[in-house]
């Protein structure tokens, strides 16, 4: 146990200075750049380690695992992010222990996750998959406008800016350069919304110098993940 806290402190520092330099290549301040860890198959006494080592914010991308930490873990001083694809009959259940939601790509599921009255902070994932390419999860750019309204005309939910995952195969840059692009007209109609959750163990570089206010991180801090069942 001592051991994993040994790797969690050591993954965390060499993650803790990638950031650091990556916001000095970009001339950003550190502060600009929140650190989300991924704790996605790990098991709670990892997140839990995690947070004696001061993590504050932490991802799942699954919402039974989601819902299972949360409870195991309450009372810990956490906010809990969730980054997954989202089917509607389980955004309810997301949304009661979600602070963050950052994978919101369809209207539908805006009813469930508002009708739980817990305030949440939502983002809206943009695909940057080619027009026609394999359609991984993420509204079109065309859709953000009604998804953004629709958000806004809840009662509980605050609409805090876009998400986005590199296409795979795709050099991150060019992706996230994009995705730079989609953000300065999405401000332009939604000009609070300045929160750009971009960037993860492989590319959070290009993501801090692309405008990303979160990275979300799990291998990079906690190693690889085991094979998923
Ligand atoms: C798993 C996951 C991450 C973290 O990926 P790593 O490569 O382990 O850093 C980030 N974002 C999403 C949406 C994920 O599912």
């Amino acid at each position: 146990m001592s051991d994993r806290l040994d790797q969690l402190r050591s993954g965390l520092s060499t993650v803790e200075e990638r950031i650091a330099t990556a916001c000095a290549d970009a001339g950003r301040e550190r502060a600009e750049v929140s650190l989300i860890v991924v704790t996605k198959t790990w098991p709670a006494s990892d997140v839990r380690l995690l947070a004696d080592l001061g993590v504050t914010d932490v991802a799942e991308n699954k919402q039974q695992e989601l819902t299972a930490k949360h409870e195991e873990l309450a009372g810990l001083p956490l906010t809990w992010h969730f980054v997954g694809q989202l089917q509607s009959n389980k955004a309810g259940a997301v949304a009661a222990v979600a602070d963050v939601v950052h994978s919101v790509d369809r209207v539908k599921l805006l009813g469930p996750m508002d009708r739980r009255g817990r305030p949440i902070d939502v983002l809206l994932q943009v695909s940057l998959d080619p027009p026609g390419g394999q359609h991984r999860a993420g509204a079109a750019l065309g859709e953000l406008p009604a998804l953004a309204a629709a958000v806004l005309a809840t009662d509980h939910l605050t609409l805090r800016g876009l998400m986005a995952v590199a296409p795979l195969g795709e050099d991150p840059a060019a992706a996230f350069a994009r995705l730079a692009e989609i953000r300065a007209g999405f401000l332009e109609t939604c000009p609070s919304a300045t929160w750009l959750s971009a960037g993860m163990s492989g590319d959070l570089e290009h993501a801090v110098r692309a405008g990303a206010t979160h990275v979300r991180v799990g291998s990079a801090v906690l190693g690889s993940r085991p094979p998923v069942q």
